[in-house]
Parts: structure tokens; C-alpha cells; sequence
């Protein structure tokens, strides 16, 4: 048993080797991979709960990698935010979404406007361009700014100075939407929501996960209906994320939440996609 185990160790040692290997190839190959193009994004559709129909997509950014294939965010997005390539990896990402809101925009203007979420980390946050860079992004792209929301996370917000506050302010006070994104999972007091420049809130997926059993678990329900009816009272939208089956979206409505999102309506896809979804009358 205890040469078993030595193996073992020796086996993982071997793969955290390999993982560390890995993780400093990729660290050093992402400034080329964004020259040479090998990022792209993948929009997942954001639908009313009440009637079914699309009300945006959010952006989610890929590496195809030349040896790796398609890697996803969790893998280098956090290299990304390490070595600060995250500043310019972003700025593509809200570039290229916004121009694509833009052109599904022009081409179904009797839908009612069509909104663009683009995930923000919390380095970009502090980047003291942020609002002239999202600014410019919107005017050269033709795009209203109340289309635009910046999805920005429970975390990098908690303890927020007045200071890393002022951008945001700004930003909404153009009219774009700030949502709190992974709403749920970090610690911060709910009285708090109230300094916050937000107006929608993500509810993270691991409250929709509680939702799957059946019966739902009757504290996950009073957890769920007790922040819907918070956020509604502060003039918040609450949108679901991770809703897989029919049985979660209708209890989520049911509960008063507006948007969700999930594999149930479609998993993150190609641009065509959502153009063929804007085409359709519901998802
Ligand atoms: P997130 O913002 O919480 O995005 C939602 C994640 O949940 C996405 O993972 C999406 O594919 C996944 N998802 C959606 N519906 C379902 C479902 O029904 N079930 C399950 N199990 N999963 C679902 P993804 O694409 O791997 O992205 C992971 C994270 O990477 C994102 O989490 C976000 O924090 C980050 N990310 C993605 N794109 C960007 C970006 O452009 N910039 C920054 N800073 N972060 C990004
Ligand atoms: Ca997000
Ligand atoms: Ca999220
Ligand atoms: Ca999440």
C-alpha cells in the first residue's frame, strides 16, 4: 500500500509538473495568440423568463489554441489577469461583442433593442482607461450604451473604495448597465448593494444547481424568493445563470426572476446562432 501511495505521489507531482509546464507555455504564448488572432468568442443567449424570448447574449471568450485545441476561460484567464494581458484581451473582447450586438441590432430593430453582457475582471476595473476605452468602443460601433452591460463580480467589488466605485458611476450614468456577477458567492452584505452602481443581479449557479432535485430544496426556494424580492425592492433585474431543465426555469419564474440563462435555452455558440434565435420568435 505505502509503495502504491508513493507511486501516487510521484504521479501527481509528475502531473502538477506537467500542469506547471503547461501553465508557463500558455502564460508565455498569449500575448502572440492575440496578435495572431486565436481567441474567439462564443455568445450565450439571455431569454425573458416570462415569454421565452431573447433579451441579450453574453459574451465568453475562447483560445484556440494550435496544440491545445479550444481551451476556455477558466484556463487562461486567470494567466491573462496575472501577467496583465488581460487589459488588452478585454478591450478586444468588448471591441469585437460590441460591434457583433451592432450588426444583430441593425438587422432585427423591430425586437426591441438587443443587449451585449461582457464580463469585466477585477484588473480591468482598476485600468484608468476604462471608461474612455469603453466610451470610444461604443461611439466607433454605432452602439447605444443603455445595450451594453459590464458584468463585474460579487468579489472584486467587496470593499470597494469610493475610488473603484467612480468608473462604474460613470459608466452608468451613461447608461450602461453594471450586473453583479456570481451574485451569492462571495460574503458581501446585502445592504451594501445600495452603494453599488448595479442594476442587474447574476444569481450564480450553484443556486439553480439546488433546483435540479425534486422536490427543490425548500431553503434554496426561500433563499432565491428572498433575493428576488430584495433586488426587486432596490429597483435591481435578477437574472439565473446555469438553468438546465424546464422544471428550474419554471420555478425561477414562478419565483419572480426575470432573465436566465442556461444550456435549457442553449449553451454558449457561434454568432449565427443567436441571429437564427433573434429570427425565431422564442427560444
Ligand atoms: P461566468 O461569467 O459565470 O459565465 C458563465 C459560465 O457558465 C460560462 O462558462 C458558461 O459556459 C457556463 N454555463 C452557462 N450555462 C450553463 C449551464 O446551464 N450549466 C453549466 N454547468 N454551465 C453553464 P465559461 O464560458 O467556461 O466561462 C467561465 C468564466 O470565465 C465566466 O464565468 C467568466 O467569469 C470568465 N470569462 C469568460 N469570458 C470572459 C471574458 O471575456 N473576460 C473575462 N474577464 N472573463 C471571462
Ligand atoms: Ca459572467
Ligand atoms: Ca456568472
Ligand atoms: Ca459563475
Amino acid at each position: 500500500a505505502k509503495a502504491a501511495g508513493g507511486n501516487r505521489f510521484q504521479l501527481a507531482d509528475a502531473e502538477a509538473d506537467a500542469r506547471a509546464i503547461t501553465r508557463h507555455g500558455l502564460t508565455t504564448s498569449l500575448p502572440a495568440a492575440l496578435d495572431r488572432g486565436e481567441f474567439f468568442i462564443e455568445y450565450q443567449p439571455l431569454v425573458h423568463l416570462g415569454d421565452g424570448t431573447v433579451h441579450g447574449a453574453e459574451a465568453l471568450v475562447r483560445w484556440c489554441h494550435p496544440q491545445h485545441g479550444v481551451l476556455g476561460p477558466d484556463r487562461f484567464i486567470p494567466l491573462a489577469e496575472h501577467t496583465g494581458l488581460i487589459v488588452p484581451l478585454g478591450r478586444w473582447v468588448l471591441e469585437e461583442s460590441v460591434r457583433q450586438a451592432n450588426f444583430w441590432q441593425e438587422r432585427h430593430s423591430d425586437g426591441g433593442p438587443l443587449r451585449i453582457n461582457v464580463n469585466l475582471s477585477p484588473t480591468q476595473l482598476h485600468h484608468p482607461r476604462l471608461v474612455a476605452e469603453t466610451v470610444d468602443v461604443l461611439e466607433r460601433s454605432g452602439l447605444e450604451p443603455g445595450a451594453l452591460c459590464l458584468e463585474v463580480t460579487e468579489s472584486a467589488l467587496i470593499g470597494a473604495d469610493d475610488d473603484l466605485l467612480k468608473p462604474l458611476c460613470q459608466l452608468a450614468e451613461m447608461g450602461v448597465d453594471i450586473a453583479l456577477d456570481d451574485f451569492g458567492t462571495g460574503y458581501s452584505n446585502l445592504a451594501n448593494l445600495r452603494r453599488l452602481p448595479v442594476s442587474v443581479l447574476k444569481l450564480d449557479r450553484s443556486f439553480t444547481r439546488g433546483m435540479q432535485q425534486h422536490p427543490a430544496d425548500p431553503v434554496d426556494l426561500k433563499i432565491v424568493e428572498g433575493i428576488v424580492s430584495l433586488a426587486h425592492s432596490l429597483e435591481l433585474a435578477v437574472t439565473v445563470e446555469g438553468v438546465e431543465t424546464g422544471a428550474q426555469a419554471e420555478q425561477l419564474r414562478a419565483l419572480g426572476c426575470d432573465t436566465a440563462q442556461g444550456w435549457y435555452y442553449a449553451r454558449p455558440g457561434a454568432p449565427d446562432r443567436i441571429h437564427s434565435l433573434l429570427l425565431a420568435d422564442a427560444v
